[in-house]
């Protein structure tokens, strides 16, 4: 249920890698020489600017381990830089965090080609449980965190940052010291410095994660930021207008996209029951039963206390076009939101579509008759549940039979 919670109320806005790179450049942080194509044939246009071969092609998605899965390659002449942009806009990337239907590719990054004598990791994030931020740093990065975690948690240094005070420049030090011999005299003050600055882009930018895996060390001396991870806090957007900009609709779920359009408050999920109800807390009540009654929710969809007879049918057409979608459950508490004008809107929408799941309908409230009886009327075919609890006992049952 945590997990759900974070999805649904910690909304973050994330960037893509090169607009990360574009804001550390900003302020100082040095990144590789790129340009982003957005189709094969603008590869040869952007090398004239670009010193190599070597060339890195990075895919622009949001999602991460792309290096494991193509969707990173190193090319080393131009035929081969063509022929490979080409094959990685052709078909979507699968990573171990895009789900198995993959991320389309808009977008490449192509890059100067970077040395690398050594990977670091470096992130600021949230830290929940100690109710502040916090940067955390480690000798062995390169390949994700978690492993490294899960591997040898020595290899994980972290230093807690007081909201009071802010980050303070011995904890930089701290870190660099740690480091010891693994940095040369003239990197200390470098990698100190880049510390402090990723520091104030957490703050000043309102971010939730900022994330450098790897940062490098290159043979010829310099630290240079060779991935680059951003997420902003959504509520922070209103005082951000030039990162609002740099949101990305291609890149979310097309379900979420048409919810957002309708003033519908809805998060996909990984369950098969879809659900809509009014209200955000009867929604998470209602997702908890279902869980409690051993099924998993599709969707959270709050219609909101004064839905219209629209948002109800754009509402209902959503849940119906998710594919993994395999029984219904609609629990609207009738207040503001009256039961005559549910009824009305689920029938809108039934009449263009065939429902080929079950449905489960709990109504209570203001003009229940009045609902129940349209519904009743309409030919659609719906099971009535008299409480929550036997709704979502009822949702269960059908999912388990199908
Ligand atoms: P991610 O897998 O999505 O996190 O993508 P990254 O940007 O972290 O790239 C994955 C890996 O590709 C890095 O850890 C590097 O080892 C490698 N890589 C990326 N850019 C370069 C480069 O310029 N030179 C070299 N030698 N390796 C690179
Ligand atoms: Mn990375």
């Amino acid at each position: 249920m945590i997990k759900d919670f974070k999805k649904i109320w910690g909304d973050h806005m994330k960037l893509h890698e090169y607009q990360a790179k574009g804001i550390f450049k900003d302020y100082g942080i040095m990144v590789p020489n790129g340009k982003v194509i957005s189709s094969p044939d603008e590869a040869e246009r952007v090398l004239s600017e670009l010193k190599g071969p070597p060339w890195v092609l990075k895919v622009q998605i949001h999602a991460g381990g792309r290096g494991k899965a193509g969707g990173v390659r190193i090319v080393k002449s131009e035929a081969e830089l063509k022929e490979t942009a080409k094959e990685m806009f052709s078909r979507p990337l699968v990573t171990s965090q895009t789900g198995p239907e993959g991320k389309k590719i808009h977008q490449i990054l192509v890059e100067e080609a970077v040395d690398i004598e050594k990977e670091f990791y470096l992130g600021i994030t949230i830290d929940r449980e100690a109710e502040r931020p916090v940067l955390i740093f480690s000798p062995s990065g390169g390949m994700e965190i978690e492993e490294v975690a899960a591997k040898d948690p020595s290899l994980i240094w972290k230093e807690h940052i007081d909201p009071a005070v802010g980050w303070l420049p011995f904890q930089a030090r701290n870190i660099a010291y740690r480091l010891g011999p693994l940095l040369r005299t003239d990197l200390f003050k470098k990698f100190v410095s880049l510390l402090n600055t990723l520091c104030r882009i957490f703050f000043e930018k309102d971010c939730s994660l900022v994330e450098i895996n790897p940062l490098v060390i290159t043979k010829q001396g310099s630290i240079i930021a060779l991935d680059a991870k951003m997420d902003i806090d959504d509520n922070s957007l209103f005082r951000h207008r030039d990162l609002k900009e740099l949101d990305d609709p291609k890149e979310k779920d097309p379900l979420e996209l048409k919810a957002h359009e309708y003033n519908l408050n809805y998060i996909r999920l990984d369950g098969d029951i879809g659900v809509m109800v009014n209200g955000a807390g009867l929604a998470m009540a209602t997702m908890d039963l279902i869980k409690m009654a051993g099924a998993e929710p599709a969707n959270f969809l709050d219609v909101g206390g004064g839905a219209s007879e629209e948002m109800i049918k754009r509402g209902f057409e959503i849940i119906l076009e998710d594919p993994k979608v395999k029984a219904i459950l609609i629990n609207i508490f009738g207040g503001i939101l009256r039961c005559d004008v549910l009824a009305r809107g689920l029938i809108k929408a039934a009449k263009g579509v065939e429902i080929k799941v079950p449905l489960i309908i709990r109504l209570e409230g203001t003009n229940v008759d009045q609902g129940r009886e349209l519904l009743k009327e309409s030919g659609l075919e719906f099971l009535i549940a008299r409480d929550m609890k036997e709704a979502a006992r009822l949702v269960a049952k059908q999912v388990k039979e199908s």
